[in-house]
């Protein structure tokens, strides 16, 4: 476990005083930021880009880093033992600006936060969503954004069970359903996952809900001319993962 994790895992196993786990964080990611360890190269240029060094300096970490915190987070929510909401400290602490730690293009199911996914709280994630978490270039210029001018190390595509969008893409190459008003461009946009999961084995539904967060990260990997160049150089990873409203669990799915 990361150790800026164990405060807010100490804090919900009973550490009641806010005031004290922020300083545990601080502190936390101070001897780490010294010692040299946990700071990744995305981490000197966000302390260079603001003086006196990032908002969050807990939030400056490798992207393999990044994944393990962002898990341990799923973890936590799943098992219902999420960090009580504060809000005060981290608000003061971002006035100046904002250094998450991971992306998330997810779907707009209203089921899917993925601030409580994942057990995080203001300026910990960058949230991008869209029914369907599929690719316009609008998002990918807001990923674009998030890894190479804020420097967030991960960026996570979270699909879900039961994905309205991709319920509606199927009926759409079933029954040449079409549907109102622009509804049928994002329907479009996800035809292509429902035909490639043809012939496989399995559930369908769920098979074209792993197959569009594959492809669509697969598509951001290869993503000229920025997120390819982050790829390629280790300094942002990319993975999918889908999301269980059952049990609250993320699985890694790419
Ligand atoms: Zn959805």
């Amino acid at each position: 476990m990361h150790p800026s994790h164990e405060s807010r895992a100490g804090s919900a196993a009973g550490e009641p005083d806010a005031g004290k786990r922020r300083l545990l964080k601080l502190a936390t990611a101070s001897l780490l930021a010294w010692s040299g360890t946990g700071m990744a190269g995305s981490a000197s240029a966000a302390a260079t880009r603001q003086p006196g060094g990032p908002p969050l300096p807990e939030n400056v970490m490798t992207p393999d880093d990044a994944l393990t915190r962002l898990m341990a987070g799923n973890e936590r929510y799943a098992t219902g033992k999420s960090t009580p909401l504060e809000f005060s400290e981290e608000r003061e602490a971002l006035v100046s600006g904002q250094n998450p730690y991971a992306c998330i293009l997810g779907c707009s199911d209203s089921r899917v936060s993925p601030e409580f996914c994942f057990d995080e709280q203001h300026g910990d994630l960058f949230v991008v969503r869209i029914a369907g978490n599929y690719l316009t270039i609008d998002i990918v210029a807001t990923l674009e954004y998030a890894a190479a001018v804020l420097h967030t190390p991960l960026i996570m595509v979270l699909g879900h069970g039961s994905c309205g969008a991709i319920g509606a893409a199927i009926k759409a190459s079933d029954g040449n359903e079409q549907f109102p008003g622009h509804i049928q461009a994002m329907a479009s946009a996800l035809l292509p996952s429902v035909r490639m999961i043809k012939d496989m084995p399995g559930d369908r539904y769920e098979n074209a809900i792993r197959m569009n967060v594959a492809r669509t990260v697969d598509k951001l990997r290869r993503q000229p001319p920025l997120l390819s160049r982050l790829v390629s150089d280790e300094k942002v990873r990319i993975v999918g993962g889908v999301y269980s409203l059952k049990t609250g669990r993320v699985d890694l799915v790419a």
